[in-house]
């Protein structure tokens, strides 16, 4: 009996992408698909709140590959490939309508991540993929005819070509069984994550939401811009979402304790925002400070800024003093929090590193270590920031290693 075409090891998006792609292109040859848990698709389910944000609307595979913190340029050349009109054409085809929201990320119509586990397993009955539950590779050889695959349960299987797709591994060890295939491994460490703030002078602000400010970690250049949250446990909104994702190294040596400082409106600094406050105090010189808020901030926002400046209710503009005008500039444009610690963003968490970029061709996923080794998403050192990038990648880097099934088998 001839071996199989195709074994992927991971049942998440992209090892689904991959095989379905990779049965569709191969009528009548073998594909498989080891999954180590007794559930398929369990991060599509839980993904985007249960609704699955399966991509982003951008323009280009350029503008898109900026979404990435780690891997950018070999992103760029995946995308080039496959972009998220090629992900949104897929589903469409095979009758899942896509939507875009007001923010560009984008969802099925049905506002169910359900419409996408059955498509991908709808397309698995249909070419008859072949799919094996508590299947965990524990290693993997080859020689001059193909893989070796052997599973914790000692079961062997052999096949053409391997396919690894088993998403993020947050610990370094796990990553052991790769590494014994000769890849080098980026250390893995958590991205998209929240601010822990445990000395929190905002606290009683919790549930309020700025939609622009710029959240800037004090020593080092990273800074990011965008709506931010206060909650009862820290920060956090897309602002800070961001800026974990682009400092998930950086912040994860500074072991999560470190200062931040927030800009509560941008478009300012201390200097121009004091010119601005000299305008104020002629302008609105009889209203009342508490009732005036030339920022459009939420009223509560804006009373505690300046109980904190120290100044008094009924307070008018005429009469704020120099010292409590110093104290609220300072507060909006350099606001002061110490940070120890991170939440995990339960919408969507992802781990940075994972394979080593280099060791892989990204017009083909394959190693250019082995022929017949395959690698798709989260497995790889590439990942982006909230928003439909990761399933994105998923997606992309599993339809290529799919389709250069076909020009190996072909060459
Ligand atoms: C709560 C949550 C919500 C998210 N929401 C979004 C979102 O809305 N949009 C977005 O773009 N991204 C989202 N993400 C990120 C996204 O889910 C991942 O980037 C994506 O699932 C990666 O796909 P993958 O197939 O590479 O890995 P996974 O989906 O993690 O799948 C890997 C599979 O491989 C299996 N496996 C692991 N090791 C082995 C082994 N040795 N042998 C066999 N099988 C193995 C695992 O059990 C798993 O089923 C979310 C993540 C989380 C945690």
């Amino acid at each position: 009996m001839s071996r199989p075409l195709l074994v992927v090891a991971g049942g998440g998006a992209a090892g689904f992408f991959c095989a379905v792609n990779a049965a569709r292109l191969h009528p009548g040859r073998e594909v498989v698909l080891l999954e180590k848990s007794h559930k398929l698709l369990s991060k599509v389910k839980v993904s985007g709140g249960g609704r699955c944000n399966l991509t982003h609307d951008c323009a280009n595979a350029n503008e898109m590959s900026q979404a990435y913190p780690r891997g950018r340029h070999f992103v760029k050349k995946v995308l080039h490939r496959f972009f998220a009109t090629d992900t949104v054409q897929w589903f469409t085809e095979r009758g899942v309508a896509i939507k875009t929201e007001a923010d560009g990320r984008m969802f099925p119509v049905s506002d169910s991540s359900a419409s996408i586990m059955e498509c991908l397993m709808q397309e698995a009955n249909r070419f008859g993929i072949k799919i094996m539950m508590n299947a965990e590779v524990v290693k993997a050889v080859t020689d001059e005819k193909g893989w070796t695959i052997r599973l914790k349960d000692n079961r062997v299987l052999e096949s053409e070509n391997f396919c690894i797709a088993c998403g993020g591994y947050p610990r370094s060890d796990m990553f052991q069984w790769l590494r014994e295939t000769g890849h080098t491994i980026v250390d893995p460490v958590p991205s998209l994550f929240t601010f822990n703030i445990p000395q929190h002078p905002l606290k009683e602000l919790m549930g309020i939401s700025i939609p622009h400010a710029r959240v800037k970690v004090a020593g080092t250049s990273l800074e990011e811009e965008g709506p931010l949250l206060i909650t009862h446990w820290g920060l956090s909104g897309p602002a800070v979402l961001r800026l974990s994702a682009r400092g998930a190294r950086e912040l994860h040596e500074m072991k999560y304790n470190c200062r931040i400082l927030v800009n509560w409106l941008p478009e300012y600094n201390e200097q121009s925002l004091q010119d601005a406050f000299r305008l104020y105090r002629i302008q609105e010189a009889k209203q009342v400070m508490q009732g005036r808020n030339p920022f459009d901030y939420p009223k509560r926002f804006w009373d505690q800024l300046l109980q904190m400046a120290g100044v008094k209710e009924g307070t008018r503009w005429a009469d704020l003093t120099a010292v409590s005008q110093n104290k609220l500039v300072k507060s909006i444009c350099a606001f002061e929090f110490a940070v120890n610690g991170k939440t995990t963003f339960k919408e969507e968490f992802v781990t940075a590193g994972g394979i080593d970029l280099a060791e892989v061709d990204p017009q083909t996923m394959m190693s250019k270590k082995h022929k017949g080794l395959f690698f798709a998403g989260e497995i790889l050192d590439v990942d982006g920031i909230t928003g439909g990038y990761n399933f994105q990648f998923a997606w992309s880097s599993g339809w290529i290693a799919a389709n250069s099934l076909v020009s190996q088998a072909a060459g």
